[in-house]
């Protein structure tokens, strides 16, 4: 059985502030973490479920590739999965207050991330795609000067649009999901999304008059974050990661979600 604990973005600053977080509270990492685990009966996953295929929304209920394999790390354990669908800028600090186990949110490895958690191996190999008007000619297509919407504190925020290493955009404007930036895309504010592979693909399935095209970036890897220490727990993280991997159940996922 997995249970979903939404948190609202406002509560999010103070609910770190004051340490309480009724439902979805975990201790701090360390060691004893996987008994602390075992004695509340739960692990709980820290996720944005508007990632599809890796966490969207179906039935009123997370589903997913990462919310299968946490369901399987809980099972590995012995323990119920419970699921913090949060802002994903958010996800690492609260992670780091101890208010989840472990993030699976589709989370790119980079180095500042590593500074300040620890990451799982890698299970996903992804790039950033950009969406825009079916028409438009993605050969020659100019992201210089271009309004251009992100997901908040995403590596399509940080490593591209909000930096000027491949182009000078004309203005950035974040929001809480890339399903957010392709609404306000058909509204006219934003000219262009920039996103990850799967998702940019998903979005173009669900809205006809965008494509999404890859514009050459660096790949992407996708891993699982525990409290920077949390060794315990990472081992059987990795375990199952491996299983997965190793069984070919990562690619299956994909399709089932997709
Ligand atoms: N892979 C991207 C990142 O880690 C986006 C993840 C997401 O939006 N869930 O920044």
């Amino acid at each position: 059985m997995k249970k979903i604990c939404k948190v609202a973005a406002v509560l999010m600053a103070l609910l770190l502030a004051v340490g309480v977080l009724a439902g979805c509270q975990s201790e701090t990492a360390g060691e004893g973490a996987l008994d602390r685990i075992k004695a509340n009966g739960k692990i709980t996953m820290l996720t944005n479920a508007q990632f599809a295929p890796f966490e969207y929304i179906k039935d009123n209920e997370p589903a997913g590739v990462d919310v299968d394999i946490a369901q399987a790390i809980a099972d590995e354990i012995g323990v119920e999965l419970e699921i913090t669908d949060m802002d994903f800028d958010a996800i690492i600090d609260f992670l780091n207050a101890g208010k989840g186990d472990f993030a699976a949110a589709g989370l790119t490895v980079n180095e500042e991330r590593k500074a300040v958690v620890d990451f799982s191996i890698e299970y996903v190999t992804s790039t950033q795609y950009v969406i825009v008007p079916k028409d438009t000619d993605t050969a020659s297509y100019d992201l210089n000067g271009k309004v251009i919407g992100v997901q908040a504190g995403t590596t399509g925020d940080l490593y591209y649009a909000s930096v000027e290493d491949y182009f000078k955009a004309g203005d950035v404007k974040r929001y809480k999901s890339a399903v957010d930036a392709v609404a306000e895309m058909k509204a006219g504010r934003v000219d262009c999304v920039i996103i990850d592979e799967l998702p940019a693909k998903k979005l173009v399935e669900e809205n006809p008059e965008y494509i999404a095209y890859d514009p050459g970036y660096p790949p992407e890897s996708y891993a699982i974050a525990v409290q920077k220490g949390n060794t315990e727990l990472l081992d059987v993280i990795n375990k199952v990661l491996q299983k997965f991997v190793d069984e070919g159940k990562i690619d299956e996922l994909v399709v089932k979600h997709s």
